[in-house]
């Protein structure tokens, strides 16, 4: 079963959602658990999660992939800044108790100097501290194009956080535009990739993709999503994940430049590719 989707607007709330996925032929999602800009969350419309969670249920959805804030820097270098931004991990998580059983995906942040060490220190400690065991919650952290001062640009970075958790509620999103721009050939070497991967984290921490084509040639650090098929990703590896053995299965959220027509007809297109 191929689970497909794309990015939605949650201001309607959870049910909505659903409905609207449904109607682009979606069957997973993500959205942003607050305004990607601001830091205020509206509070829980426990009923709306509620119905919402039936109705996954019923129209058989795969698991959704939320969103943590792009603002949300858990190694930012103020330290009042850094306190901020684990608080609303923090309560994000705890938000997501209304939704078992989905992942919640983030940028796991930038060091703005600091260097590569002390961000990932600063990582994993905001995850021990909102992680509370039995929170119904997967974390995954997101690969990062490496842009700037990016941590998780590297498979190693990311080992190195979860090691430093060491919780089995963590694992990782594999966005395809920014492992590409980070410099891991998926259009020549996949099967490469993936086994660098299994190597340096383990797949079984794989569980979410972002699928983007890049705007950019490969290690160009750049990050700028490009609609599917017209980047230097191209059709044929979109093609390959979705039909790959080890990928086929795990949620698929596009976060190319679209509006929800564009994102119907790249769901039909990747539904297309697969050759059952
Ligand atoms: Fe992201
Ligand atoms: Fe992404
Ligand atoms: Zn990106």
């Amino acid at each position: 079963m191929l689970y497909i989707g794309c990015h939605l607007s949650s201001s309607k709330g959870n049910v909505e959602m659903v409905k609207t996925a449904r109607k682009i032929g979606a069957n997973t999602f993500a959205f942003f658990t607050r305004n990607p800009r601001g830091s205020k969350a509206k509070p829980v419309d426990l009923l709306d999660c509620e119905k919402a969670m039936d109705l996954l249920k019923e129209l058989e959805f795969g698991t959704l992939v939320a969103h943590g804030s792009y603002t949300m820097n858990l190694c930012t270098a103020d330290p009042e800044a850094r306190h901020f931004a684990s608080d609303v991990l923090k309560e994000d998580l705890e938000r997501m108790a209304a939704l078992p059983g989905q992942y919640y995906n983030f940028h796991p942040g930038s060091h703005v100097g600091q260097g590569i060490e002390a961000g990932i220190d600063q990582i994993a400690g905001a995850l021990k501290r909102a992680l509370e065991p039995g929170y119904p919650v997967t974390v995954l952290l997101e690969t990062m194009a490496g842009k700037g001062s990016e941590v998780g640009g590297r498979f190693e970075e990311l080992k190195q956080i979860i090691d430093a958790v060491g919780s089995n509620q963590v694992g990782v999103c594999l966005d395809t535009c920014h492992v590409w721009d980070g410099g891991y050939d998926i259009v020549h070497d996949l099967d490469g990739v993936l086994a660098e991967f299994d190597r340096v984290v383990g797949l079984e921490r794989l569980k979410a993709l972002h699928l983007n084509d890049s705007k950019n040639p490969m290690a160009s650090h750049k990050d700028r999503h490009e609609c599917i098929g017209q980047g230097y990703l191209g059709k044929e590896t979109f093609e390959a994940i979705v039909n790959h053995p080890l990928l086929r299965d795990k949620p698929m959220i596009l976060e190319t430049p679209n509006e929800l027509p564009g994102y119907a007809a790249e769901i039909a297109l990747l539904r297309g590719l697969m050759k059952e």
